[in-house]
């Protein structure tokens, strides 16, 4: 790593993650500046960014937008070099200048730059949780051959993070750390009568009660598959077995999550929900910076609720444990069935109370197999989006 100023890649850079990651390099010129920043199809966006922050790379999906964003960025003088593709988002994730690359794309489509950065030896800021629910074993080991290190974005794995036992990477084993509890807010319907839910819109489900989030994720949210794919997370991240990690449902969003110890103690990492705390936590570590988050006023919060959660309102939260419990290919599958049935229902499509009636007939329908290869966890993925199709198109008339 560069000892002065740190350079970043940011991957999704103007989504929810991206923008709020922006904003804390803002903040801290002298710290951090930015090597690329990428985005699928939102030109106009990216322009505004690449004006503000001038990287050296931008990358964009399709060559007909790079070919605009690059004649933009011309007549307004600014050097950024524009780039298309998705071998252009592993080049700028991977490229010898780049001290840490933000990996925010949302979903499958993000892996393969997150990969390259782990085979860069970078350090990696890890919002894209897609990345490790679909190939975690093959990504910790790509990581640490790479000597890679990897930072969690997700404000409960960074909660985590911070209250576990400095060197926990080298092994929980004698450590004293019995249980993680993963919180939830329970998203917008941990109250609605489970009848009403199928008459859920795409906007009901996006209106989160504490976080402003990109689509995807805030459904995912809303039908708690956001902390079953949490679960499969933590597993990879921290080593600890299925049965040792806990969902609690906390819905003010104050504890981002705890570790549990062999003493009794408990230790919480709390905040206001803001992701600018685990962004900045992770891009500034070991050492502390401004994050732009207003403190907490535990007076204005007064109390601090906790519930177990129903599995009957929320049976994405079952489906995953039990992809976690089949191993292999599983998780991956869950994924994808879980993104295909999420963009019906984001379309207007799919009824909201469907979702995850179309992830366990994909689960069902897979043959459980090991995954050894990354072509096996694509080709997993593949089959997986062609059957959860299959089942979307049986239920939408
Ligand atoms: P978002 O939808 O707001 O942004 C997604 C970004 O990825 C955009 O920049 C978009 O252009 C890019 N993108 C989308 N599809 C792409 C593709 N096929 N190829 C290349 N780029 C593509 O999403 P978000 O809320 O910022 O979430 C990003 C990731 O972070 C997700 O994996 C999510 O689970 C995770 N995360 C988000 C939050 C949050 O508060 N938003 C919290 C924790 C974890
Ligand atoms: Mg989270």
């Amino acid at each position: 790593m560069n000892q002065g100023r740190k350079l970043v890649t940011v991957l999704g850079a103007t989504g929810s993650i991206g923008v709020s990651t922006l904003d804390v390099v803002a903040r801290h010129p002298d710290l951090f500046g930015v090597f690329a920043l990428t985005a699928h199809r939102q030109v106009d966006k990216l322009l505004e960014q690449c004006l503000a922050h001038r990287p050296a790379y931008a990358v964009l999906d399709r060559t007909e937008d790079a070919a605009a964003l690059q004649s933009r960025l011309d007549a307004a003088g600014c050097c950024t070099e524009v780039l298309a593709g998705a071998a252009a988002l592993a080049d700028v994730a991977s490229a010898p200048e780049v001290d840490m690359v933000m990996a925010a794309i949302v979903g499958a489509a993000g892996l393969v730059p997150a990969l390259a950065a782990a085979r860069a030896g970078k350090r990696i800021l890890l919002a894209n949780k897609e990345a490790l629910v679909m190939s975690g074993a093959l990504f910790m080991q790509e990581l640490a051959a790479a000597g890679a290190s990897l930072l969690p974005i997700d404000s409960e794995h960074n909660a985590i993070f911070q209250a576990l036992p400095a060197g926990f990477e080298r092994g929980l084993h004698g450590s004293g750390v019995n249980r993680i509890l993963l919180t939830a807010s329970g998203g917008p319907f941990r109250c609605k009568p489970l009848e009403e839910l199928a008459a859920v819109t795409p906007e009901m489900a996006c209106a989160h009660p504490n976080w402003v989030m990109g689509r995807k994720i805030s459904v995912d949210s809303a039908t708690m598959m956001n902390k079953g794919l949490e679960v499969i997370e933590a597993y990879w991240l921290f080593g600890l077995p299925a049965a040792s990690i806990e969902v609690v449902i906390h819905p003010q969003s104050v504890i981002h999550s705890m570790v549990s110890y062999a003493d009794g103690s408990v230790l919480a990492q709390l905040g206001n929900p803001d992701m600018r705390t685990p962004i900045a936590h992770a891009m500034a570590y070991p050492q502390r910076v401004d994050a732009g988050v207003r403190p907490l006023d535990l007076f204005e919060i007064a109390r601090l609720d906790f519930e177990r959660p129903d599995l009957l309102r929320f049976p994405c939260l079952a489906l995953a444990y039990r992809a976690l419990e089949e191993g292999g290919v599983a998780p991956a599958v869950l994924n994808a069935a879980n993104e295909v049935a999420v963009a019906s229902f984001l379309e207007g499509g799919l009824r909201f109370d469907r979702i995850a009636g179309v992830i366990a007939g994909t689960l069902d329908a897979f043959v459980p197999r090991r995954a050894d290869s990354l072509e096996v966890v694509f080709e997993a993925d593949r089959q997986a989006r062609e059957i959860a199709g299959g089942l979307v198109r049986g239920l939408v008339r």
